[in-house]
């Protein structure tokens, strides 16, 4: 436990300078010598034993025990990846994968990518022969199943941050039970952060011997945590976030701040709060390194975390929820919880999913405040009342129970697995959610009347991008613009193309982007960009001069080849629709097809599915316009304050 008695954040304001002792500065030390100090050190011989007595280990710890950076090491040293094995480590999410490995690499002594490796979608940085310690999503390694049903090149698997219950968690562990039955050698770590180790115990257990797994609980030692509070909530938690971060640095001496918030929009606002008004600080006062943590950065900008603060001031980090659990940063004595979340939540009657700014659960408050107080005692500030914890959630539901399960069971029919009840889900997802997918997989051709997967289902089963943009990949050869189709779907999956630039919010973005704005939408906007980046650009300066961001595009390029293999691989001709907007609008309909609303008078939509009401987010194209035909589609659909709608291109009715 961490949470000490609430007190009001206006102690802050009578608190004399506190004096936490600061931890003894890790950066002199080998990487050697930090590992040996590291809790989970001492459990080497009893996890190394484990793992070779039980099919599954369960491992819980706290976070920064050392799970994720030095298990994998610990059986590469004991030799789990000889004779061409290859230790697997999954994680939720792909920051995550990328910078534990990152780490770990350096800790090993080798190249990013050799003995070490990583992969994400779009981005293997892995070598086939080399790689001992692959590090990967979740999501991955589960596609990796549809090609490899055993799983036949790995040793051992770990199933890194089970607490969070992601889907692809969830999905991997119920096919690595039946994997195990059938491979007597392969050896199953499931971590995770909380002690929910039971259930994971139990389920492997059920069915089997009681020798099947066994659990270790790593000690770790936790300092007390001091939770203050707001005496009102606050209507802007950002603007509190930077007024509450402001006062921690006058007021103490030593300690980096983490300060919690929803996403890469609210952290670049809270960093460009924060950096204007660094030239008013007292001259007494800590200077503050304002960083960033979030998905959208690259692999060298997430790492710029762990580089400790420059002498006389301190790291105020801005971060998802990615520094809840999976990714550890030392010297951080002050947590700044905004207690919000962003997550993807999906409603079976309409069959939309959202993206939802929702309050977190009391399990990922405590988690969230637990990150003060790794090193020495710290100090949580939630932004909202203590009266508010009596309306949390106890913890956040397993994903699998609040998401659409079309690409899921897809991919498991691909897998063989034809009986869906017969699955061993961990948690079964709701009967709506399971009947509303496969009755989408049937009307999109991809199951057949005998309830099995068509040609083109096994195909999209394969293919890493989501379903709907798949058909489209798929229809293109009917709409003959393929060529176009492909760059949208890359441009698609690569998020945040445009930059705000600092100092002007939005407005030389908008500016910029108008230039190459498309009537018709976003859609065709962000195929303009493309072309005008691979005719023009291809460079940095370029980009920067049209607000683009420059990472992003070259990804976009980077996935666009991939997803053309996919194409010849199908033989899906790569034709262009020269220029006919009609034919390619047509196309994103066969993939949009249930993301479709209309325009109402009073300059709000509503949506087909459930005539909702909708709002254009403000970066579209279509913000200020009224669509000619009044009907659109849109590619996403996000919730804070009301339901607005992304990536929106216009359509004719009877498309
Ligand atoms: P766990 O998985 O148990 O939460 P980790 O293995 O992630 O623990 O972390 C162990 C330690 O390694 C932490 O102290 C963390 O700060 C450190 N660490 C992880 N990644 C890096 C990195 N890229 N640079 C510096 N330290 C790191
Ligand atoms: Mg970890």
């Amino acid at each position: 436990g961490t949470a000490a008695p609430g007190s009001s954040l206006d102690r802050l304001t009578q608190e004399q300078e506190s004096v936490i002792p600061s931890a003894p500065s890790d950066n002199s030390l080998s990487l050697q010598s930090q590992r040996e100090r590291l809790p989970i050190a001492k459990y080497r011989d009893k996890l190394l034993y484990c793992i070779e007595q039980y099919p599954i280990t369960i491992v819980v710890g706290q976070t920064g025990s050392g799970k994720t950076t030095q298990l994998p090491q610990y059986l590469l040293e004991a030799g789990w990846a000889a004779a061409g094995n290859v230790i697997a480590c999954t994680q939720p999410r792909r920051v995550a994968a990328t910078s534990v490995a990152a780490r770990v690499a350096s800790e090993v002594g080798t190249v990013l990518g050799e003995e070490v490796g990583y992969t994400i979608r779009f981005e293997d940085v892995s070598d086939k022969d080399k790689t001992r310690i692959r590090y990967m999503t979740d999501g991955i390694l589960f596609r990796e199943a549809l090609l490899n049903p055993l799983l036949s090149r790995y040793s051992v698997i770990m199933i890194d941050e089970a607490h969070e219950r992601s889907l692809y968690t969830d999905l991997l562990l119920g096919i690595l039970k039946k994997i195990r039955r059938k491979r007597p050698s392969l050896r199953i770590v499931v971590s995770s952060a909380t002690l929910d180790a039971k259930s994971f115990h139990d389920y492997f257990c059920s069915g089997a011997s009681p020798q099947e797994a066994t659990i270790i609980s790593l000690e770790g030692r936790m300092y007390p945590v001091e939770v203050a509070y707001l005496e009102a909530p606050t209507t802007d938690y950002i603007k509190t976030a930077v007024e509450v971060t402001w006062k921690i640095n006058l007021q103490h001496v030593v300690g980096d701040i983490l300060v919690f918030l929803t996403g890469r929009e609210d952290i670049e606002r809270f960093l460009e709060e924060i950096t204007e008004l660094i030239p008013s600080l007292p001259r007494d006062a800590p200077q503050i390194n304002p960083v960033a943590l979030h998905s959208g950065l690259s692999t060298e900008e997430q790492l710029k975390v762990f580089s400790p603060a420059k002498p006389n001031s301190r790291k105020v980090i801005a971060a998802t929820n990615i520094a809840e659990a999976s990714v550890t940063i030392d010297g951080v004595h002050f947590v700044v919880d905004c207690g919000f979340v962003k997550i993807r939540s999906y409603n079976p009657s309409s069959q939309l999913s959202s993206l939802s700014t929702v309050p977190v659960s009391l399990a990922s408050a405590t988690q969230r405040a637990g990150r003060a107080g790794r090193t020495s005692p710290g100090i949580c500030y939630r932004l909202y009342p203590e009266s508010c914890l009596a309306s949390l959630a106890v913890a956040t539901p397993p994903e699998i129970t609040r998401t659409d399960m079309t690409t899921p069971i897809l991919q498991l029919k691909s897998l063989g697995i034809d009986d869906l009840m017969k699955f061993e889900w961990i948690s079964v997802p709701p009967a709506e959610s399971i009947l509303r997918a496969l009755e989408t997989l049937v009307a999109a051709r991809m199951i057949g009347e005998d309830g099995r997967l068509t040609v083109m289902g096994q195909r999209v089963a394969e293919c890493p991008i989501e379903l709907r943009i798949a058909r489209m990949l798929f229809s293109s050869k009917e709409f003959s613009c393929g060529e176009e189709i492909l760059t949208i779907a890359a441009m698609i999956a690569v998020q945040d193309v445009f930059v705000i630039p600092d100092g002007a919010p939005g407005a030389l973005a908008e500016l910029e982007r108008r230039k190459f704005t498309a009537e018709e939408g976003d859609h065709l906007t962000l195929l303009n960009v493309y072309n005008a980046f691979t005719r023009y650009g291809r460079s940095s300066s370029w980009c920067k001069a049209h607000a683009l961001n420059f990472r992003a595009m070259s990804r976009a390029m980077s996935i666009r080849s991939q997803l053309s293999k996919y194409m010849m691989r199908f033989d899906l001709p790569k034709q262009s629709c020269e220029g006919d907007a009609k034919r390619l609008r047509q196309c994103l309909v066969s993939g949009y097809w249930r993301n479709v609303a209309r325009w109402m008078a009073d300059g709000t939509y509503r949506s087909i599915q459930n005539d909702q009401i909708l709002h254009v987010h403000p970066t579209s194209v279509l913000f200020t316009r009224k669509p000619r035909t009044g009907w659109v589609v849109f590619h996403e659909l996000e919730e804070t304050k009301k339901l607005q709608i992304k990536v929106i291109t216009e359509i004719e009715p009877d498309w």
